[in-house]
């Protein structure tokens, strides 16, 4: 498999939205971005590309002018059936909205304001998941050796979802596996999955405790004991003190330094820990750990 990436293709009747977007692809090394303004041309261009041989990957707008964006995904799917489309919309959908969205075939959902850390982790889960394939038509068992190897273990369950295959048929070909001594089962995995629609397309999302945002540094401070200055070591210019203006001077005996710290370019609070909670990539829902469920599932690892 070599590194070229996916084709995408951007359906967005917003200019701006498109060129953030097709910046920060370019930035992840992705070259080939097409984009058009409408579902119609989208469509075409979809189609084209097909005929070229490429797979390209689709973001598209849920709300265009011309057209609903359930008839697009549905004339999409009727070119490539297991084409990946990734859906944006303005607006928070309910949780009903954002699972019909899910059975109508998208692949993948995310609000805008897009985060970019977030359609990061879309793309990198997207190639994680072997669906980069040059083309090559895999029968099933293929495809799944094909997950199975950028991983070195991996639950029943995620392996399920990510190669989009039944529990029940995947049981069949692990079995398969590992009489060929390409696997080996081990104990059960408990993973944590999104609470709204049971994917276990999470990561872990930080944020500043004050104000919440995810606009932080990691840093040095520095505490001036004289006048109980706290800031980071950058403010102290030439060693002097930006509040009192005095000279620090012996570490520990007027000042001391405290590693590891987290500040928020927003709000400015100063914390040791970040808080956490989790993004699922599947539905951008967003939820604390205490409200995530555990899925159980036998453990495989690849020998
Ligand atoms: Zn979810
Ligand atoms: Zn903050
Ligand atoms: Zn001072």
């Amino acid at each position: 498999m070599s590194g070229r990436k996916n084709d995408v293709l951007i359906i967005e009747d917003s200019m701006a939205i498109t060129i953030l977007l097709r910046d920060f692809l370019k930035k992840l090394g992705y070259d080939n971005v097409e984009s058009c303004t409408n579902g119609k041309t989208g469509i075409r261009v979809f189609s084209d590309l097909e005929s070229a041989g490429k797979k390209p990957i689709v973001l598209l707008d849920f709300h265009l002018p011309d057209m609903d964006a359930n008839k697009i995904m549905e004339s999409i799917f009727n070119i490539r059936p297991d084409a990946k489309i990734i859906l944006e919309t303005a607006d928070s959908k309910s949780d009903e909205q954002i699972k019909n969205a899910l059975r109508g075939g998208a692949y993948l959902y995310i609000e805008k304001p897009i985060r970019f850390e977030n359609l990061k982790n879309v793309f990198e889960t997207l190639e994680q998941e072997g669906i980069i394939l040059e083309g090559k038509p895999f029968n099933e068992l293929e495809r799944i050796k094909s997950h199975l190897k950028s991983f070195s273990r991996i639950s029943l369950a995620r392996l399920s979802e990510y190669s989009d295959t039944e529990n029940e048929l995947l049981q069949k070909y692990l079995s398969q596996l590992e009489n060929e001594k390409i696997v080996m089962k081990i104990s059960d995995m408990k993973e944590i999955s999104c609470n709204q629609c049971n994917s276990l397309r999470i990561f872990p999302n930080f944020f500043c405790p004050a104000c919440k945002s995810n606009n932080f540094v990691q840093g040095k401070l520095i505490e001036h004991f004289k006048c109980g200055n706290v800031s980071v070591e950058d403010s102290y210019k030439e060693n002097k003190c930006p509040k009192c203006h005095k000279e620090i001077k012996i570490l520990g005996v007027d000042y001391k330094s405290m590693d590891n710290y987290y500040i928020c370019k927003d709000c400015g609070d100063k914390f040791p820990e970040l808080s956490q909670d989790y993004v699922c990539v599947r539905c951008s829902n967003r939820f604390p750990l205490e409200k995530t469920k555990w899925i159980s599932s036998p453990g495989y690892k690849i020998v």
